[in-house]
């Protein structure tokens, strides 16, 4: 397949109305959200979205999030909707919030893995919502990866998936939240997250001061099925690390000798001080490094927001630079760390350095 790749240039008119036409003659198109890209079909047809399982290798069973320009196309896409429901999209939406619904009769099964209840999404990019709006229908998209891989955060990240699977992808940019929506289903009166995001618990709690619990853990109930496929590993393994230290980084470049070695680190005490330290520390690392065989790559994050802003950027840079291992540094598991804590122990299957 001969894929369209445009690069930026805002106001984006003629490309986003060729991607629309395309989607409406039930093709593919990727296209930047504020959480991923994200590899769109026409959600009202089965035949088109039947070509994202193709494109992507992914399972049949985990269900598509559908991706909406409005509240008042939700009624296209979802039944029995409940106020919170409404309330829900007030405070968080347009943004990376899904709300697991009743499904409506015209969305095909294939769109929700077979389940009675649809995913739906206002993204907040603008180029996605021109798209919806310029296609008329709800779109169908899940990350624009192939299965079991980062969902892509860039343009040349989306390029490298799905070139040549795709009919056009279009640039928006590097996606500013980086990691995928907050995946939450309701009762009447409560909320239970089924996949954290950029939205948390106490977002949801503090705005509406309802009950926000956390889904049970994917192994036991896999009440978002796609929870329980293999996700988000790039080409290096991917290993987790308690809070980081030099003393550390010094071991595992005598266990992984000969390797090269990329590591995720957050609030670094030493890599923000200014000079004659950080030269020094430099000099250690060389020296070790020519005496090892061992090639250390280093990522540095200031604050959860860009730990996981960067983070599948990060994996792609660290795989085109040859990486065997990622050592990537824990995080504490309360607001956007709960997201970052899943993201981390999916890409490393939970293992530990
Ligand atoms: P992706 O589009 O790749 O970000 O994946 C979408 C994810 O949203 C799926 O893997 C599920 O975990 C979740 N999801 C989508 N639809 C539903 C649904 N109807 N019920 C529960 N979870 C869903
Ligand atoms: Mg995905």
């Amino acid at each position: 397949m001969q894929t369209k790749k445009y690069p930026y240039h805002p106001p984006y008119n003629t490309e986003v109305g060729e991607a629309a036409g395309i989607l409406r003659n039930g093709g593919l198109a990727v296209f930047p959200t504020e959480t991923v890209y994200g590899l769109g079909a026409d959600a009202f047809s089965a035949e088109s979205v039947s070509k994202i399982f193709d494109a992507k290798g992914r399972p049949p069973d985990n269900p598509l999030i559908v991706h909406i320009d409005s509240p008042s196309m939700l009624e296209q896409a979802a039944a029995d909707i409940p106020p919170l429901a409404y309330r829900l999209m007030e405070c968080f939406s347009p943004g990376p919030l899904s709300i697991v619904l009743s499904k409506h009769p015209s969305i095909p099964e294939i769109v929700t893995g077979g389940l009675g209840t649809v995913a739906v999404r206002i993204p907040s990019h603008p180029v996605a919502r021109a798209l919806i709006s310029a296609s008329g229908v709800p779109l169908a998209a899940p990350s624009a990866n192939r299965s079991g891989r980062p969902s892509p955060t860039s343009f040349g990240m989306a390029c490298s998936e799905m070139d040549g699977r795709a009919d056009i992808i279009l640039d928006g940019g590097d996606c500013e939240v980086g990691i995928e929506s907050t995946v939450v289903s309701l009762t009447d009166s409560s909320a239970v997250i089924l996949r954290p995001g950029a939205i948390t618990a106490e977002m949801i709690r503090n705005r509406l001061h309802i009950d926000v619990t956390g889904a049970a853990e994917p192994s036991d109930i896999p009440l978002s099925p796609g929870t329980k496929y293999a996700h988000y590993r790039p080409d290096a393994q991917v290993l987790l690390s308690a809070r980081m230290n030099d003393g550390l980084l010094y071991g595992w470049m005598d266990r992984f000798a000969g390797k090269t070695i990329g590591i995720l680190r957050l609030f670094p005490e030493i890599m923000s001080e200014d000079g004659g330290e950080i030269r020094i520390r430099l000099d250690e690392i060389h020296a070790r490094e020519m005496m090892t065989g061992t090639r250390v790559i280093e990522r540095a994050f200031y604050s959860f927001e860009e730990y996981a802003r960067e983070l599948y950027r990060a994996f792609a840079e660290f795989d085109r630079m040859g990486a065997d291992v990622i050592i990537a540094e824990g995080v504490e598991e309360t607001g956007l760390g709960r997201a970052l804590a899943d993201r981390l122990r999916k890409s490393s299957g939970g293992e530990w350095v």
